[in-house]
């Protein structure tokens, strides 16, 4: 079958690769669209060490075709989405319905094999039925781009009604962070993004207000200015300075989620700021089966607007080089199947 293969850093080519082999409990997808993250360009460009013979992608949306043993609950036909790793659906964590912390993941496209490609083998546990409606491309990327930020915001996060929410990087996470903040009952949304475009983007998904953090001095004095009391802040960088701005823009009592993944180590305020204002620092991590299916009822009632979520569908024969191209707004995907259905 055809798939993109990882074959070193900064090498990524459409290859003919062995069909995949369904362990039990496993089921074979064909693959309908997968949704090119950030991650999937840090493995290309081979800052994360993924080995070569990898297939990348971990935003699948597919098709069952065949299912192997104890699958219960999926038949061939059935249209589904995908967690972005393979849970073991054992450990405590995933018994508590804490999957995105299961103990033994294997993210897809990394630590097992992924979505760019024709064909998948995934565990029944990570699929996700697709409401009617859900086109493809979206049924793609609702597991991370869209369920990651509910995942931050609601389970982590707690946002309640009335809370000023500031959402650090409007890319791919940013701009759903925007609309979900907004449904969730935020009373005021502030938007922090050096890029013109993904700063209208903001102001589109519903943001009140926008800032450019390199246009000041002091981005978290300006931040403070323009957020007037922010008691929820989500990071969706992953650097120090961003996380470091957060931290500086919040009211007392305010607490700041990290989804950013990285690897600075960034500073805390002064202690007896830190302790005197009460500050709380997040980390959150993925989203679980549960998440996912909420926020595809949402797509599929109304209550999110994923009409600028997609950037483009490229079929998978034309993909190699999307891996280096800039980010448009919105999430580029590809299309592995030959034919449209
Ligand atoms: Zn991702
Ligand atoms: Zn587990």
């Amino acid at each position: 079958m055809r798939a993109l293969v990882y074959e070193g850093p900064g090498r990524i080519t459409l290859g003919d690769i062995d069909e995949p082999v369904p362990a039990d409990g496993e089921v074979l997808l064909a693959v309908d669209a997968a949704g090119v993250c950030g991650t999937d360009r840090h493995i290309v460009a081979g800052d994360l060490g993924v080995p070569a013979g990898t297939v990348p992608g971990h935003e699948i949306c597919g098709t069952v075709l065949e299912v192997h043993g104890d699958a219960d609950g999926w038949r061939p036909g059935d249209r589904v989405a995908s967690l972005g790793q393979a849970t073991c659906g054992t450990c405590p964590p995933c018994l508590d319905g804490r999957s995105n912390r299961c103990r033994t993941p294997e993210i897809l496209g990394m630590a097992r094999q992924g979505g760019f490609a024709e064909r998948v083998a995934l565990p029944a546990s990570c699929l996700i039925g697709l409401p009617d409606g859900i086109s493809d491309a979206v049924g793609a990327i609702a597991s991370d781009a869209i369920a990651t930020p509910y995942h931050a915001l609601d389970t982590v996060g707690r946002l309640q009604a009335g809370e000023t929410v500031v959402v650090i990087g409007a890319g791919g996470l940013g701009l759903h962070a925007v609309q979900l903040a907004r449904f969730l009952g935020a009373a005021r949304v502030v938007a922090v993004d050096p890029s013109a475009a993904a700063r209208d983007a903001a102001i589109a998904a519903g943001a009140d207000e926008t800032l450019d953090p390199t246009v000041d001095d002091e981005p978290a004095r300006a931040l403070r200015r323009i957020a007037r009391g922010a008691t929820l802040v989500l990071e969706c960088v992953g650097r120090a300075e961003t996380v470091e701005l957060g931290l500086g823009a919040l009211a007392p009592g305010g607490r700041l989620v990290v989804v950013g993944v990285g690897t600075d180590r960034p500073r805390l305020p002064p202690l007896g700021m830190f302790i005197g204002a009460e500050l709380g620092v997040l980390g959150s991590f993925g989203s679980t089966t549960v998440e996912i299916r909420t926020v595809l009822d949402l797509i599929a009632s109304g209550h999110l607007d994923v009409s600028r979520s997609i950037h483009r569908e490229v079929p998978i024969a034309e993909a190699a080089t999307v891996f280096t191209e800039p980010l448009g707004p919105g999430r580029t995907v590809i299309i592995p199947r030959e034919q449209v259905k």
